[in-house]
């Protein structure tokens, strides 16, 4: 069986050199030319450095600005009366952009617009769609970095760095990274056993129909992400992008589109969520839902689909990347100042409004008072303020509705006599949404602020007696209904391997002596399973062959000159 496979890999190996013609097929194959990828350095945005100065001007540019977005289906622009803005988070007075609300009817135009551009987008040559995505990285990494940058920073309030890898480093992956793993994906072609006889071939086309992209504020990587995939593998897209992400991602339409992607291919639509939601679910031409959010929303869309299953012309593709209860599981081994180090960072970095960042952590009686010493004198040293001083560790929480769900669970830790703040619980939104980096001890493992997702910069601890390991790992898989990231600090490899196995179905994306957060496109898939999403691993090479709808043709080269089969002969 293994040799069988083997004569037939090499003979595919060698095959690719060949194009399909070479045997006398009308089958064309693409045959794209080789290039490598790597990640996008991240740069360092040092006092006088070159970077820090052009992201000054472009910060200050911004700042002083309000862009007015318009709504764009195929290669019209829309404005409606229904009008909304965008503002600073850390300055809520201070407006950035004014856009507007795309109505139902709309939203209807738009997937008109879509589902007719998808076959003309999809007869394009993989290769020249390579090429537009190729182009557009070095745009976004060069020209318009800067940017990327600035709109992610004033936009959602995330400090310098957490803008750099995310609007520069993570998108710019995205868009390389897939066009790499496309490139790959054709490599594969099924076995011909005579392929003077019979030539099999696997094409992919993209999905038939439109696909909804919708997308969250906190991550404009993703929302580059989740609108551009499907459109690569030749599917056209509605993108609805988030209200408090609303400019850094007309950046990245605006790159696209500068870089070659043909009007129609995707249309950019920001609507109210429920207006957008029941549009396109009750559209027979619905090919796929791209969504990255909360565990609710994706459950309503969902639903509607569900709902509507008799009204499609395609089984939709359901994607959804949703919410989690990062954890991080501190062993008796455990090297403290990593632990110290790792829960700051995962916890409190861009105010625990990561879907990775650790919001419980469990740590044992031995090495609490040493925790709890180092999170608490670290805690003191974070600077929460405006994204333009670079001093600054996080800024403001991303909305009133953010700032209102995190204030709640600081006040039930104040009432709740589990539960005891030991740093933090201060928060304050006259002039823009802060919430200081809060540090909670809880008796009960099973509080509402040990299960419920927070986002936001709330971490508590629950402190373990140090022969209550088993029990403990118990807890830290059963006491939630997220499965997305989780950490495991401890210098026993013994205890290592274990937990690999205890802990295989808590988190989507797990680590072992490190933070929660901090996944790299091409290096740590993306996703989570359970209420998670459903964990299709944004960022590696499976996640493309979600947006595509292969087609497998069989060529014949010889006569069929039998009907009769051996057997039936005397
Ligand atoms: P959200 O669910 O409030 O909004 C997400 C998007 O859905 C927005 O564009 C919103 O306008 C839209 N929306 C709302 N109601 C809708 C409806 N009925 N129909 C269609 N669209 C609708 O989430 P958010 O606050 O933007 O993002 C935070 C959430 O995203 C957190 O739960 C976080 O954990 C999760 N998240 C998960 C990942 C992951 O990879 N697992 C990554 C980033 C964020």
């Amino acid at each position: 069986m293994l040799a069988n496979a083997k004569k037939y890999l090499f003979s595919i190996k060698g095959f690719q050199k060949l194009s399909s013609q070479d045997f006398g097929s009308v089958v064309l194959r693409p045959r794209i030319k080789e290039f490598t990828v790597k990640n996008e350095p991240i740069l360092g945005y040092t006092q006088d450095s070159k970077e820090r100065k052009e992201l000054e001007t472009e910060l200050n540019r911004i700042s002083n600005t309000i862009e007015d977005v318009p709504i764009i289906i195929g290669s019209e622009k829309f404005k409606t009366n229904d009008i909304r803005y965008q503002v600073m988070p850390h300055n809520h007075e201070k407006k950035i952009a004014k856009f507007y609300y795309a109505s139902s009817d709309l939203v209807a135009k738009a997937i008109n617009v879509a589902t007719e551009a998808q076959r003309k987008w999809d007869a394009v040559p993989l290769e020249d769609k390579i090429d537009i995505w190729l182009k557009a990285a070095d745009l976004m990494a060069n020209k318009y970095r800067m940017k990327l940058n600035a709109t992610t920073m004033l936009g959602q309030s995330k400090t310098v760095i957490q803008a750099e890898i995310d609007s520069a480093a993570e998108l710019i992956d995205f868009i390389r990274l897939n066009a790499f793993f496309a490139k790959e994906l054709t490599k594969y072609q099924p076995i011909s056993e005579d392929n003077k006889v019979t030539l099999n071939s696997l094409r992919y086309r993209g999905l038939d129909g439109f696909v909804a992209a919708v997308s969250p504020f906190n991550f404009t990587a993703i929302s580059g992400n989740l609108a551009y995939t499907p459109a690569l593998m030749g599917c056209s897209v509605l993108w609805k992008p988030s209200d408090t992400a609303l400019l850094s991602n007309w950046a990245i339409y605006e790159i696209m589109t500068e870089a070659g992607v043909p009007a129609g291919v995707v249309n950019f639509v920001p609507a109210d969520g429920p207006v957008f939601g029941d549009t396109i679910t009750a559209s027979s031409n619905l090919s796929g839902i791209n969504f990255t959010g909360s565990v609710p929303t994706f459950k309503r869309l969902w639903k509607q689909v569900g709902e509507n299953i008799n009204n499609y012309k395609n089984f939709p593709r359901l994607i959804g990347e949703c919410g989690g209860k990062n954890y991080h599981f501190v062993h008796p081994s455990a090297d403290v100042e990593s632990v110290v180090n790792g829960t700051i960072r995962s916890s409190f970095e861009y105010c625990g409004q990561k879907c990775s960042a650790c919001s419980r952590i469990y740590v044992p009686q031995s090495l609490w008072s040493k925790i709890k010493e180092g999170l608490l004198e670290t805690r003191k040293q974070l600077k929460i303020g405006d994204v333009a001083e670079f001093d600054s560790f996080a800024s403001a929480v991303i909305d009133n509705n953010a700032f209102k769900r995190i204030s709640g669970y600081i006040e039930h830790a104040k009432k709740s006599s589990n539960l005891k703040i030991i740093g933090g619980g201060e928060y304050d939104k006259s002039k823009g949404y802060f919430v200081q980096p809060t540090i909670v001890e809880t008796k009960d493992p099973l509080d509402k602020i040990m299960i419920e997702e927070i986002f936001g910069p709330v971490l508590t601890a629950y402190v373990y007696n140090d022969s209550e390991v088993k029990n403990t790992l118990d807890l830290v898989i059963n006491s939630t209904p997220y499965a997305l990231t989780g950490a495991v600090f401890s210098q026993d490899k013994s205890f290592l391997k274990q937990s690999i196995e205890t802990l295989k179905y808590s988190a989507g994306n797990f680590y072992l002596n490190d933070k929660s957060t901090g996944s790299v496109v091409g290096q740590q898939p993306f996703g989570g399973s359970k209420m998670s999403g459903t964990n299709d691993k944004a960022g590696g090479p499976h996640y493309i062959l979600k947006w595509t709808s292969p087609q497998s043709i069989k060529e014949t080269f010889v006569p069929l000159t039998e009907w009769k089969y051996p057997y039936m002969k005397n």
